[in-house]
């Protein structure tokens, strides 16, 4: 259904992100991968989507904390694929705290990553999907844009305002054959979640096990992760013509967290 479509996800270079870029392109579409890390394990990813999968794959390195970067990233998406049918905003970065000892460069950096870079690559790649009369706009946020944990004020004040963001922006567009959603996960085995863990064990005094299972499964009714192929799944049918009913709304994918 994808085939030719162009989608750009951010923070794509592991993780989630990774996994949703890697999908879309098994569905035919050119994908930018974006994000931090190792330039070698990036061309290996990209080389193996393009080989993977038959379809042309970008790599473009645009910090989330620079407008200018993610303005240039959309334009030059646009210039060397095509307008962005499927924008997928992902990267984000976690900081675990009492809120009176958060430092304040890292406050700044979740907003930023974790919310003001989607309002850049919203604001850039509407026009041409406004153009076009069609788009995707798919925001991974977290369980934490519906409740609260304690030490992660920023992270959880950046994923309420994705969920605002989302709401607002899908009825902007509403009329234009694009649609705007959150996916909000619960606790997903990737690196992010890996390397909260130690923070977590010494602000909370901790072992590694029971920070897995009294703090990271506690919240998930199940006690199961849910998996980066279970979130790409849900990106996939969001994308797809069959969703086009469903916008401005946050889907949990959560085990259950968000019931309680
Ligand atoms: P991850 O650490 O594996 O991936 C994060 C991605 O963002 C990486 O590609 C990284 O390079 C990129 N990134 C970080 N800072 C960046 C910057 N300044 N500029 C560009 N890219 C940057 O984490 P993940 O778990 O895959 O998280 C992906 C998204 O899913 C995040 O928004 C996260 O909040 C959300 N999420 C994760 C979980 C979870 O349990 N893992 C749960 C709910 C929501």
């Amino acid at each position: 259904q994808h085939e030719g479509r162009t989608a750009l996800v951010t923070g794509s270079t592991s993780g989630i992100g990774l996994g949703v870029a890697r999908i879309f392109a098994e569905h035919g579409a050119n994908v930018v991968l974006n994000g931090l890390g190792n330039p070698d394990e990036i061309e290996t990813h990209r080389a193996a989507i393009e080989k993977d999968f038959g379809v042309r794959a970008l790599y473009d390195s645009a910090n989330m904390l620079k407008p200018e970067d993610i303005a240039a990233m959309v334009r030059q998406t646009e210039e060397n694929i095509g307008p962005i049918d499927i924008l997928v905003n992902n990267a984000g970065i976690q900081f675990v705290s009492p809120i009176e000892e958060f430092p304040v460069d890292k406050w700044d950096a979740i907003i930023a990553i974790n919310l003001t870079s989607n309002f850049h690559t919203i604001r850039t790649a509407l026009p041409k999907m406004k153009q076009t009369g069609r788009g995707r706009i798919i925001n991974i946020s977290s369980a934490h844009s519906l409740v609260a944990s304690p030490f992660k004020s920023a992270y959880v004040a950046a994923k309420h305002g994705v969920a605002g963001l989302t709401k607002t922006v899908a009825l902007e567009v509403a009329e234009q054959g694009i649609t705007v959603n959150a996916i909000a996960p619960g606790y997903v085995w990737t690196p992010l979640v890996e390397s909260q863990i130690p923070d977590t064990m010494a602000a909370r005094g901790m072992t590694e096990e029971e920070v897995k299972r009294d703090v990271l499964l506690a919240a998930q009714p199940t006690k199961e992760f849910v998996t980066i192929e279970q979130v790409a799944q849900l990106a996939l049918y969001l994308a797809s013509d069959a969703a086009s009913a469903i916008t401005g709304t946050t889907i949990s994918m959560d085990g259950g967290w968000t019931a309680k």
